[in-house]
């Protein structure tokens, strides 16, 4: 078991290394979440199988239980909460069918939420009007990832326009991409790109996604070769 283990392990490296070009294989894919992944077979390596598991979690944020997600509303943004709400659940699908799994759903009132989302009338900053922004964290718990995201979004357009559901909708889904761990692209017309308040996304393709669910798949793999060598030692 052991030997069969670590050959798993090269295997993915010389994937890595050889097969693959780097680049393209986690396009889009914000880079601490690649360093994860080398950083776990590191560990594996090693022999602390504890923290490579949690490094697996921080690298496919949502996959073995969905994010749980708060949606907080200030005073004067508390008048758009159906809409709000309606563009929430659009985001979780279009994740969901991006990803072909409940990635993400709402909390419940006593269960504290792993993503934060505030709606206000106005998000800005260093003076300039956002659609939302996100700060996201990621940490080791023991042989656990946890990822949580603090995200803001407007509710009201620059013009004094009520923010439709369909550009709502695009700007949570960019947000909750990079709690997922993806970055900004630079195209225009993708759920990534930056709102366009006249086009907004409906949907993520499959090449929007093609990187991150090669570092889930990835994520998945390390896993079971840590678990099989950490049950080879008795732990
Ligand atoms: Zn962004």
């Amino acid at each position: 078991m052991v030997w069969r283990a670590a050959s798993f392990v090269y295997a993915i490296s010389a994937a890595i290394t050889h097969t693959v070009t780097p680049a393209s294989t986690f396009n889009g894919v914000q880079r601490e979440l690649v360093d994860h992944y080398i950083t776990a077979k590191d560990d594996i390596n090693r022999g602390d199988y504890q923290t490579a598991f949690a490094r697996t979690d921080l690298m496919r944020p949502g996959s073995t239980k969905p994010i749980t997600v708060e949606v907080q509303f200030m005073q004067d943004a508390l008048a758009q909460s159906p809409e709000a709400y309606q563009a929430v659940r659009g985001a979780f699908a279009m994740w969901g069918g991006a990803l072909h799994q409940q990635t993400f759903r709402l909390a419940e009132r006593n269960e504290s939420p792993d993503v934060v989302i505030l709606f206000k009338t106005d998000v800005s900053q260093n003076g300039a009007a956002l659609g939302g922004f996100v700060n996201w964290s990621r940490r080791i718990c023991g042989n656990v990832g946890v990822t949580n995201g603090d995200i803001q979004v407007r509710t009201i357009q620059p013009n004094g326009i009520s923010m439709t559901i369909p550009q709502l909708r695009h700007e949570i889904a960019h947000e909750l991409g990079h709690v997922l761990g993806l970055t900004d692209d630079e195209r225009v017309g993708h759920v990534m790109s930056g709102l366009n308040l006249n086009d907004p996304v409906d949907t993520i393709s499959a090449e929007d996604v093609e990187g991150l669910m090669n570092l889930r798949q990835y994520a998945f793999m390390l896993r079971q070769v840590a678990q099989n060598e950490s049950n080879s030692r008795g732990y």
